[in-house]
């Protein structure tokens, strides 16, 4: 296999776009740069199979993303309260997260792109945040994947994958519908459950 050597990051990131096709199917990247992004991108280039490298992206950025958060309490939660709920008289627990079927007792059962990206102004106007045009690696997605990752709210990894995979926008929307209608459900019962107590 042909062999590109990376010394060059701005070259390197205009020519994303043609990188990521079939034209470099049979071209491995390497680099001795020391930048965790760009390995990041050069080991995803490096894996062929399309459905592998969607993984590895969606698992690299999460993990990004996360390593950003660890040990911040960006949205200073107490008792379970996030700050935008810690007003007198109010019981609502688990910020954004408590109409999801994912949310646990021990927090997100899951691994969510769009939920990781995502802070409300309350928490941004105050406090440095990963926006998704900081993700370099969404460059090596098509338009329409790069598309389902802005508001993918609710989704466990696996159908998160599943809709990158296909990079459908129909099947894309009617899951989304298909979300907002189980998290209406829930938001109910735990409404009427709140009101009993
Ligand atoms: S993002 Fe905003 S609404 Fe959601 S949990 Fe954090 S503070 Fe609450
Ligand atoms: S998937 Fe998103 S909304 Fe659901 S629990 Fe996880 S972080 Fe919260």
């Amino acid at each position: 296999m042909k062999e590109i050597l990376v010394d060059n990051k701005k070259k390197f990131y205009s020519k994303l776009f043609l990188y990521k096709t079939f034209l470099y199917k049979r071209v491995m990247f390497k680099s001795s740069l020391d930048d965790e992004e760009l390995q990041g991108i050069i080991t995803a280039l490096n894996i062929k199979k399309k459905s592998k490298r969607i993984e590895y992206i969606y698992d690299y950025s999460c993990n990004r993303i996360d390593k950003f958060y660890k040990g911040k309490n960006m949205c200073q939660f107490k008792d379970g309260q996030c700050i935008n709920h810690q007003y007198p008289g109010c019981n609502i627990k688990n910020g954004c997260c408590r109409i999801c079927i994912n949310q646990s007792e021990t927090g997100c059962k899951t691994s969510n792109l769009s939920c990781k990206l995502f802070y409300c102004d309350n928490v941004k106007k105050n406090n440095e945040t990963i926006k998704f045009k900081d993700m370099k690696i969404f460059k090596l997605l098509t338009f329409r994947q790069r598309i389902i990752i802005l508001d993918n709210f609710f989704a466990n990894r696996e159908e998160f994958l599943k809709e990158l995979k296909l990079g459908l926008l129909v099947y894309h929307s009617l899951m989304i519908v298909y979300r907002l209608m189980r998290s209406s459900i829930i938001l109910r019962k735990r409404r009427t459950s709140w009101i009993k107590k």
